[in-house]
């Protein structure tokens, strides 16, 4: 099964990775290596600056895009999510600390 890589980040199987999300209090994985795609076939990958305690993802992170009832999107970026306005929670346009995975 997966494995806790640091204090943020859970991989699930190799190339994808979780995090807890404070704001929609969901899951949210993203994929690291070029074996996933979407529904169109085109790959679906992010790039991890290695980095499991404070990790940086690109490009953003986008949940429920077409649902603005349960959309969350954010940027993460030095351990830090910064969520943007278009997101249905509270923490829409603001920065916090990723939370420890446990
Ligand atoms: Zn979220």
């Amino acid at each position: 099964m997966g494995i806790r890589l640091g204090k943020v980040i859970y991989q699930s199987q190799p190339g994808v990775l979780w995090f807890e999300c404070p704001g929609c209090g969901g899951i949210h994985q993203v994929f690291i290596d070029d074996t996933h795609r979407n529904k169109e076939g085109v790959i679906v990958q992010w790039r991890w600056n290695g980095d499991p305690d404070k990790p940086t993802f690109m490009p953003s992170v986008l949940v429920s895009k077409d649902d603005p009832k349960f959309r969350c999107h954010s940027w993460v970026k030095d351990g830090r999510i910064e969520f943007l306005s278009d997101c249905f929670h509270d923490l829409k346009g603001k920065t916090v600390d990723l939370p420890d995975w446990d």
